[in-house]
């Protein structure tokens, strides 16, 4: 996502991604399944050392990164989803 370059301020970038609950091990709604407990377990870790790996690679070309839950995109949690993304947009 591009945005700012208004006033004369650089333009920055800004990367959105929506993490899947499951994939990606959500504090809220993060499961362990119980079959193929393993299998599950290391393909999760798997991807949230990728969710680091591709965080740091970002934020080391100057791109600022917002994750953001797929909970978040629920109806009821729009508000606060809007409030996120004003502060993640604000120069
Ligand atoms: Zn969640």
């Amino acid at each position: 996502m591009h945005y700012g370059g208004c006033c004369g301020l650089p333009k920055q970038q800004l990367a959105v991604f929506v993490d899947g609950c499951f994939w990606h091990n959500c504090p809220i709604h993060g499961t362990k399944p119980k079959h193929n407990a393993k299998f599950w377990r290391d393909k999760i870790a798997g991807n949230q050392v990728r969710d680091r790996l591709v965080n740091r690679t970002l934020l080391a070309r100057g791109v600022r990164v917002l994750r953001i839950w797929e909970h978040e995109l629920k109806r009821k949690n729009e508000n606060r989803l809007i409030v996120r993304l004003n502060r993640a947009l604000a120069p």
